[in-house]
């Protein structure tokens, strides 16, 4: 059988062939980029009666908000105590309380708005490697459990069984307020919302340039490839994809492969006996998989960090990284293996930025389903002159002397990352 190189999600959530709306030269706010980001920011503006244009230069529904594994981790790549001593105390909580706060935002967002985006608060079970990683996810959710009252919960080996069919791990570390969507859906219901308000979209056209006006006129040019569009605001939501249009955002990202696989249909009764309570799954490790049921029940999806630029070499790593978890599925068939781009700020935290007036929510390293909607809505908060209580926005945005978008230093770090979780996996326990 031949793989199939589109997302699994597409299968019922393709992108959008979308006739595009009568051509626009101004607006009150134009977004760029058409995922998460451009719409979270999108559909309080149109709401608020503002003017607003998404300009995407693929079709919709093509980004990384497609491709995901649907996991609404809200991750920070610190810990609290990696924050805490970068930041002090208050500030490394304040991180995380908005992570919670962003996390709940999106739940309520799909409940209020009858979004059928298969959401299922399942809880998402970390794995741990060895006992030095169990015991620091000990330490870990005790603090979480003070600060966010979150009830995470920390699984021994023994009680692994009830979650996983899995010798992998020698424990794990629950958090309930994790869960899963089909990403794709959710997208797709958010561009129909936005539609419905009035938002102006623009598929297959790229911003080639954004440039402030002078003094004496407020706002800027947003040059595209089919023609110029003025606007009042622009907020740039083209994270992993950030092209040369955004040559100052481009020098702060590094964009990174992600990629998943999803299985052929396997029995229902199989998928139930390997992940009997159809949580979500991650692993405590630098390059550690992440991996789910489908929102049916009939496969098992999977994905990972790209090691290798051949694709077939990459999809054997990640079929091996599937197996090793449970080897019950060594015989069954990939269907699906896609990828796509998440964007990393050089310091691994999200950010709400602003250079030159234009609003930059980005750099959610990899956890974007709950980051980008929520700084995108921020985003848009801003425009409209509310109150910016997100912490994201007091984080410095920098980037590397010489450094203009090209990571040619990738491989070098995920050699080292891969060398130090084999390390860790073989001085186990
Ligand atoms: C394989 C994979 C698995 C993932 N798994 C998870 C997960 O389980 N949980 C989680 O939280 N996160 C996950 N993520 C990350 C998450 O998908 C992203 O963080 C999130 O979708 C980012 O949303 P966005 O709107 O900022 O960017 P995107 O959805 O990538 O949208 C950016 C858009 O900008 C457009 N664009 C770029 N430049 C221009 C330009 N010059 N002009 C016009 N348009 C432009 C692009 O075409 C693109 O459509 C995963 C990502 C991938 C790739």
């Amino acid at each position: 059988m031949k793989t199939n190189l589109n997302p699994y999600w597409w299968l019922e959530a393709p992108p959008l062939e979308l006739e595009p709306t009568t051509p626009v030269t101004q607006a009150d706010v134009v977004i760029i980029g058409g995922g998460y980001t451009g719409f979270g920011a999108a559909i309080p503006l149109i709401r608020a009666g503002l003017t607003v244009v998404v300009v995407e230069k693929g079709l919709f529904g093509e980004g990384a908000s497609t491709r995901n594994g649907g996991i609404t981790s809200g991750n920070l790549r610190l810990s609290l105590s990696g924050l805490t001593n970068r930041f002090g105390v208050d500030k490394a909580r304040a991180f995380l309380t908005e992570g919670s706060d962003a996390r709940e935002d999106l739940y309520s967002f799909i409940q209020d708005e009858n979004i059928e985006c298969d959401f299922k608060l399942t809880g998402r079970l970390t794995g741990a490697v060895n006992t030095a990683s169990l015991e620091s996810m000990k330490r870990e959710s005790e603090s979480l459990n003070l600060l966010l009252g979150v009830e995470a919960q920390v699984v021994n080996k023994s009680d692994l069984k009830d979650y996983l069919d899995s010798d992998k791990y020698c424990g794990g570390l629950l958090r309930p307020d994790i869960g899963g969507i089909h990403p794709a859906k959710l997208l797709h219901q958010m561009i129909s919302i936005a539609q419905v308000n009035g938002v102006h979209l623009l598929p297959m056209t790229a911003v080639e340039s954004v440039t402030k006006q002078n003094s004496r006129i407020p706002g800027f040019i947003v040059k595209t490839t089919k023609g110029s569009i003025t606007a009042g605001h622009v907020i740039a939501a083209t994270n992993g994809y950030t092209d040369k249009g955004l040559p100052w955002l481009r020098r702060r990202l590094i964009p990174i492969v992600s990629e998943m696989i999803a299985t052929a249909e396997i029995s229902e009764n199989l998928v139930k006996n390997l992940m009997p309570k159809s949580n979500m799954f991650g692993e405590a490790l630098e390059l550690g998989f992440y991996y789910r049921a489908s929102p049916d029940g009939k496969r098992i999806l999977l994905g990972g960090r790209r090691l290798s630029k051949n694709t077939t070499v990459s999809r054997q790593r990640l079929q091996e990284g599937l197996t090793t978890i449970l080897p019950q599925l060594k015989e069954t068939l990939i269907e699906n293996h896609w990828c796509g781009f998440v964007a990393f700020p050089f310091d691994q935290l999200p950010k709400l930025s602003v250079n030159e007036g234009v609003i930059y929510p980005t750099g959610f390293c990899g956890s974007g389903t709950i980051w980008a909607r929520w700084l995108g809505k921020k985003a848009a908060m801003m425009v409209l002159g509310d109150l910016n209580d997100s912490v994201f926005s007091s984080v410095p945005f920098r980037t590397m002397p010489f450094y203009t978008g090209e990571p040619w230093f990738i491989p070098l770090a995920m050699s080292y990352y891969s060398i130090r979780d084999k390390l860790i996996q073989k001085n186990k326990p």
